[in-house]
């Protein structure tokens, strides 16, 4: 049975999924079901920001599978403006239930991108985990035209299900959307700094600042160099609450985007 479309929001032209994670890995199921390329963002209020300042940013959010509401910024722009997103999907926490899932369904992931080393031992720690999870590959590489040949066809030589891809934003987007046919791998996602993350090479705030929407604040404090690239979460704000129709519901900004 054909599921309905997923009910999104545009948030500044942005769309955002309103699912949780539980959905976020049945649409992939279903993506992998369908076996034809698929392409997944992580976004955040710094995406959106970006998307502003870059169109063909924009526009490969706009052409993506799914947006998943990776960021505590975009419920509350939601909220702010009579619409609800119901939870926020972060890419990095999404990395564990997603290889459970893919450890039980048999589906192979492959991890490519962060720094040299980083990528295999993200998978290895995942398999230590779920020890039925099946990875596919794990490669460190770059976007270049002569790494993306090599990445295709170790990827194809893989018969990967899922790229999770790892090489910061916009990079990875852009890059995903470069090369989605070509890859057809059915579940292609861009993941930032989602590897340094399991692999302990970053620290991620502690459960209690999660809860409470502070995780943006315990990376501002553990990584300050981030400041200026931060400031893009003031501008969301003000954009959000200064802007008539900063948050529609996504059907009625596809009638804007196509007229
Ligand atoms: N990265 C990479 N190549 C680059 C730039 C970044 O592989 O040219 C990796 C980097 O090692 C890190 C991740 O991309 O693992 C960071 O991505 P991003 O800044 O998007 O992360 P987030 O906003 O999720 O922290």
């Amino acid at each position: 049975m054909a599921r309905s479309p997923l009910a999104a929001l545009s948030i500044l032209s942005v769309p955002v999924h309103d699912v949780t994670y539980a959905e976020t890995l049945d649409v992939l199921g279903e993506f992998i079901a369908s076996g034809k390329p698929h392409q997944v963002c992580t976004v955040n209020p710094e995406f959106v920001m970006k998307a502003r300042e870059n169109p063909a940013f924009g526009a490969v959010l706009r052409g993506a599978d799914l947006c998943l509401p990776d960021g505590v910024g975009l419920l509350w722009a939601a909220k702010l403006k009579g619409h609800r997103l119901r939870e926020r999907v972060a890419g990095s926490t999404l990395m564990y239930p997603l290889a459970e899932r893919a450890a039980q369904a048999g589906w192979r992931v492959f991890y490519l991108g962060a720094a040299p080393g980083i990528a295999t031992k993200t998978a290895a720690i995942l398999q230590a985990r779920y020890p039925s999870l099946q990875v596919a590959g794990t490669y460190s590489g770059d976007d270049s035209p002569a790494e993306s040949e090599k990445i295709i066809r170790l990827v194809h030589e893989s018969r990967a299900d899922v790229l999770l891809v790892a090489f910061g934003n916009p990079k990875q987007d852009f890059w995903i959307a470069r090369y989605a046919q070509r890859l057809a791998v059915p579940v292609m996602v861009g993941v930032g700094g989602s590897f340094d993350f399991v692999a302990g090479v970053a620290k991620r705030a502690p459960l209690g600042w999660q809860k409470l929407g502070l995780e943006w604040l315990h990376r501002l404090l553990n990584e300050p160099k981030r400041w200026r690239r931060m400031l893009a979460l003031p501008r969301f704000a003000w954009a959000v609450a200064l802007e008539r129709n900063s948050v529609v519901e996504w059907k009625d900004a596809v009638k804007k985007f196509s007229s």
